[in-house]
């Protein structure tokens, strides 16, 4: 019998980690997800993973804590065996403003998330996913942001750089694990309809404003991001790896 596939993706527990692990668990991955703090909202993934008829197991930790991580593949491998495939998902934006007006606070607690949670993740990836059978395809997706070569000026220029950081990481990791047979990609969304904004900002109406800057002309959907990373990790995308794929309406 082959191996089950296996992902673990970090951030799982809402918006397009959910929308990844529900998707997954769909076309036959069994699902680790990780979350830090609403463990109600990890335990609807789970039982939306399990409806689909994949074994799902939610592991609570921080991926900006290095021991953290260790700990969340090991109960996730301990539940579901050898890890295959990893989505690098969990990111926060901060408050936004310009950079000028931005505590040190803000900016530190997005980079200790964003990129070095984000390098704990494909660390640990990168030491265990050589060692897992996994159906063939081993894959590591890291969650990067048009935002990257937006820049976003006037709001979160912070999160910009952090995103830079993530399209940097997945080029080299991606050089570095191709003679293990892993092949590393990203997904940059555009505006997604997730809870990040209203987190980040009190402005109720900037999601409507930006609509007019997509060529699209919306918003987009968790499950659209969920798509390309689905692709990614397929053997349809065998022949793929350092590559970016925006999902942006355009922008
Ligand atoms: P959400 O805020 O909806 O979800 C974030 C997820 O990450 C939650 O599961 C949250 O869990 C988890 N998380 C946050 N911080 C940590 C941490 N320190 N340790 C572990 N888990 C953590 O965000 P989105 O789904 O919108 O974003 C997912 C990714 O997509 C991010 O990397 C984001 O930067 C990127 N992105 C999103 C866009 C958008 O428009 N939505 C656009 C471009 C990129 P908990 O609540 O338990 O902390």
């Amino acid at each position: 019998m082959p191996a089950r596939r296996v992902v673990l993706i970090t951030g799982g527990s809402r918006g397009i980690g959910a929308a990844v692990a529900q998707l997954a668990a769909g076309r036959g991955y069994d699902v680790a997800i990780t979350y830090r703090s609403e463990h109600e909202a990890a335990e609807q993934v789970l039982a939306a993973c399990r409806s689909a008829g994949a074994r799902a197991v939610a592991c609570r930790g921080d991926v900006a804590v290095e021991a953290d991580v260790v700990r969340l593949f090991d109960e996730a491998e301990a539940a579901l065996g050898p890890i295959s495939h990893v989505v690098n998902n969990a990111g926060i934006t901060g408050k936004s403003g310009k950079l000028a007006q931005t505590s040190a606070e803000t900016i530190r607690a997005c980079i200790d998330i964003n990129v070095l949670g984000a390098l704990w993740v494909a660390r640990e990836a990168s030491r265990r996913l050589p060692q897992s059978p996994g159906d063939g395809a081993r894959t590591i997706v890291n969650i990067s942001s048009v935002a990257a070569s937006l820049g976003s000026p006037n709001e979160y220029v912070w999160y910009a750089a952090s995103k830079g950081a993530i399209d940097s990481l997945t080029i080299g990791m991606a050089k570095e694990l191709a003679p293990e047979g892993i092949r590393v990609n990203a997904v940059s969304p555009g505006m997604t309809k997730t809870e990040i904004h209203e987190r980040s900002t009190q402005d109720a109406g900037r999601l409507e404003r930006l609509r007019p800057h997509i060529p699209l002309g919306r918003i987009g959907e968790p499950g659209e991001v969920a798509e390309a990373v689905l692709f990614l990790m397929s053997e349809a995308a065998s022949y793929i790896t350092g590559a970016n794929i925006p999902v942006s309406g355009g922008r």
